[in-house]
């Protein structure tokens, strides 16, 4: 299935489950060979890493444990804006070797935010591991230590990434067809 069609809008193949599984096990030979012996702590942000952060953990060939959490946004109190807390994490993490499984990195305000509450909590080392990322969306400063495939600044959905809570469990990864985005006007 090449083409396939989310509320009214066209997306196309773009990086198929092969590729994935390749790359993923790239990343899990080089995380492996890091972390031999320390006992990482994968922490998976719900929902949309989950798949990848399965597959990963899977993939490693070291003991290494996974733990799931949310990033919960609210609107903070008064004029301070978006507020957005670490939730449900139950692993105790100072002196832990922990690694961020992300699915994405596009504007990086989210890892950024993540980055800074985990450090609070004195882990004995902090890394982190994106699926993909969008180099040219970026608007702060902050960089994975091991990413899938860097992508171009463009909608995409699959293996756990959605659209409007859809499409989480197609298996390849697809990308919004240029010409059904309204106000694209890229080729
Ligand atoms: P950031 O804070 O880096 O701008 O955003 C990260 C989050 O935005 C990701 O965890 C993901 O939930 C969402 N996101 C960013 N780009 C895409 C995309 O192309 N497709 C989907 N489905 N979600 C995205």
């Amino acid at each position: 299935m090449k083409h396939i069609t989310y509320q009214g809008l066209n997306f196309r193949k773009f990086i198929a489950e092969a590729d994935l599984r390749s790359r993923i096990s790239e990343m899990a030979r080089e995380i492996s060979a890091r972390y031999a012996g320390k006992n990482p702590l994968l922490v998976c942000v719900l929902t949309g890493a989950a798949p990848f952060a399965v597959d990963l953990f899977r993939a490693l060939d070291i003991d290494a444990e996974i733990a799931f959490i949310r990033f919960k946004s609210y609107e903070g109190m008064a004029s301070t804006g978006e507020v957005r807390q670490v939730m449900g994490l139950t692993e105790p993490v100072d002196g832990r070797d922990v690694i961020i499984v992300e699915d994405i990195i596009d504007t990086g305000r989210t890892m950024k935010l993540l980055k800074a509450q985990f450090e609070e909590l004195g882990p004995r080392s902090l890394a982190v591991a994106t699926l993909l990322s969008k180099p040219s969306a970026r608007k702060v400063e902050v960089e994975a230590d091991w990413t899938g495939f860097e992508i171009p600044d463009r909608f995409i959905i699959g293996y756990g990434l959605d659209i409007d809570g859809q499409a989480r469990n197609l298996n390849d990864i697809y990308v919004l067809d240029s010409e059904s985005s309204p106000g694209n006007s890229e080729a």
